[in-house]
């Protein structure tokens, strides 16, 4: 498997294409407006976006991790909120339930997932981000049905979507051992969609609170053994963090794209911005940046698909994309200047302010520092207990 392969290739210019002519004329309304385009879930679905990441077996469109990255960021070079919809329906949303769902859970929910209804993860809390084992949502157990109390905040989809798998404690057992998961549906008893975030970026993705107030969830909702729901929320952001790459990767090539058309078009004083060395050498660190970031993403995504340990290589795909998008973005504002600056004329602004929020979600830019040199520290322990 290469990603320069012509299949790849063929692969981009159709996800391309299809993103260029019916996302692209919105990105600039949806940020305006914080509307989310749910105008556009059945195209992408039709078109198998929403479906990337599960088998045609469960109604998915069963493409290969490398696929699914080329398309978020495909999807992210016109639109932030498009591609983060993506990202988490896919990667948060309904792999979790292919991988650790029993057949009847895979049946029920995935088929529905694909066909264009969302589907969230709730795991951050007021208190518990970075540090998810502080989850203080609880579920009790009584007669084979749980009742689960609490909230989550800033959940990709909260309104939109028509379930979301969420962690909850469910014993007192310390860290992280006492979280279990479930699979939640709109419309329970309880369940609740709260407050939407007044986001810097990504304005039109659809952020919100999640509430549960005395949900009663069926003992068959629960998604894997009791006490194994930290486990799962780890690979689960493992998988994630390649696509959050993948948006950044996205994201920084729109501000290249925007900066070099802009450059080549515009003259100062008898000479082309493109041809001021200034301007020129910050265009060429755009590019072997990106470059860079799309090699640490392809490669985790390939390493995913052939079945090798990439959770160090998600984290440096994801740490790498993200910093290189928000530089690439700011150089595109400095490179476009006063036009960079006017907020909707140029996407430069636009890109800025969505990528900014790829250093953050599925773990901040600390957060995969820390599993980096955790990774780095067993492997080197590994190597001296071999020896
Ligand atoms: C656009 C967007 C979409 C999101 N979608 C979802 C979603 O769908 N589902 C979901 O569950 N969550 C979602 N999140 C939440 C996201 O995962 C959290 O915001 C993130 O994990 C950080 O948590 P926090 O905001 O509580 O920050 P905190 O954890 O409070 O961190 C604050 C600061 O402290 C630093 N820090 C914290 N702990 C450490 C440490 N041990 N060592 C060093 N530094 C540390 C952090 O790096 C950060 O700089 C989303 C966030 C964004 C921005």
């Amino acid at each position: 498997m290469n990603f320069w392969d012509k299949k790849y290739q063929e692969f981009r210019e159709k996800v391309r294409a299809f993103a260029e002519e019916r996302v692209a004329p919105l990105a600039v309304e949806i940020d305006e407006q914080q509307r989310f385009p749910i105008e556009l879930m059945k195209p992408l679905a039709d078109e198998g976006y929403l479906g990337m990441v599960v088998s045609k077996k469960y109604g998915g469109s069963g493409f290969e991790t490398l696929e699914y990255a080329i398309a978020v960021e495909e999807f992210s070079r016109v639109c932030g909120s498009t591609g983060i919809t993506i990202a988490a329906h896919n990667s948060l949303g309904l792999w979790p339930i292919y991988a650790f769902g029993t057949e009847e859970q895979k049946r029920k929910y995935l088929p529905r997932g694909c066909a264009g209804e969302l589907v969230a993860f709730g795991l951050t809390e007021p208190g518990a981000g970075s540090d998810a084992g502080g989850t203080k949502t609880r579920a009790v157990l009584e007669d084979d049905t749980w009742t689960l109390n609490g909230s989550k905040c800033w959940i990709t989809s909260a309104s939109e979507c028509y379930a979301a798998v969420v962690t909850a404690k469910t014993s007192d057992e310390p860290g992280s051992r006492g979280i279990s998961s479930f699979i939640l549906e709109k419309g329970w008893d309880g369940f609740t969609p709260g407050k939407k975030e007044n986001k810097l970026g990504l304005r039109g993705s659809d952020t919100a609170f999640m509430h549960f107030d005395d949900v009663k969830v069926p003992l068959e909702n629960q998604l894997g053994e009791t006490g194994g729901g930290f486990k799962q929320f780890m690979k689960t952001l493992d998988g994630g963090r390649i696509s959050i790459g993948a948006m950044a990767l996205g994201l920084g090539q729109g501000a290249l794209d925007c900066a070099v058309k802009y450059a080549v078009e515009q003259e100062a004083t008898g000479l082309k911005l493109s041809e001021r060395q200034g301007v020129a050498f910050q265009l060429a660190d755009m590019e072997t940046e990106l470059e860079a970031a799309r090699g640490l993403i392809y490669r985790a995504a390939m390493m995913k698909d052939e079945g090798i340990p990439y959770s160090a290589n998600s984290a440096h795909a994801k740490l790498f994309a993200s910093e290189v998008g928000t530089r690439c973005a700011a150089k595109a504002i400095g490179i476009l200047e006063q036009a960079g600056a006017r907020v909707g004329e140029y996407p430069a602004e636009r890109i800025w302010r969505d990528v900014k929020l790829c250093e953050i979600g599925e773990g901040t830019s600390e957060i995969q520092r820390i599993v980096i040199s955790r990774n780095l520290t067993k492997r080197y322990l590994e190597t001296l207990n071999k020896s």
